[in-house]
């Protein structure tokens, strides 16, 4: 039976301090099965799109011009039980409080460089990965 999917950002943070492969190591040890994937840079345009529920938010700005700071890389991931169990593989969105071992504990600096992005549901998960990557690129 196939999983079920997520959709994940490895941050411009994480980026620029060469934590991709061991990050993409992380995933696959946590079995996650990467079906598609695209290093890509936001503009802040795109990042306001992507980000546009928290545009109420006081880090709105911050977090839209941190996302479009520096390329990222986006990626769909496959597991059962995929919203959830990446959440936990990623900790706490800030890392002061995320848990030993996790993504954020290891490589996030603050809770604006928080190294990932992860889907917080099914729906977000399928509405993001559409963000970035065509029908024809999915699968
Ligand atoms: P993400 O959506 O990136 O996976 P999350 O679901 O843990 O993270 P959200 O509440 O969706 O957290 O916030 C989106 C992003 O906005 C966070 O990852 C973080 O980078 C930033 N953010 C959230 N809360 C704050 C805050 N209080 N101050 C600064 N930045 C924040
Ligand atoms: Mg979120």
């Amino acid at each position: 039976m196939a999983g079920s999917v997520t959709f994940t950002m490895i941050k411009p943070d994480a980026v620029s301090n060469n934590h991709i492969g061991a990050i993409l190591q992380k995933i696959n040890e946590a079995g996650f099965t990467i079906r598609a994937m695209k290093y890509t840079h936001l503009t802040p345009e795109s990042a306001g799109k992507f980000y546009a529920i928290h545009k109420e938010r006081g880090f709105f700005n911050d977090l839209v011009s941190f996302m479009s700071s520096g390329p990222i890389v986006a990626a769909i991931l496959e597991k059962d039980n995929a919203v959830a169990d990446f959440r936990d593989l990623i900790g706490a969105t800030d890392p002061t409080k995320a848990a030993p071992g996790t993504i954020r504990a290891m490589f996030a600096k603050s809770i604006d460089a928080n190294a990932m992005h992860g889907s917080d549901s099914d729906e977000n998960a399928i509405i993001e990965g559409n963000f970035f990557f065509s029908e024809l690129e999915r699968f």
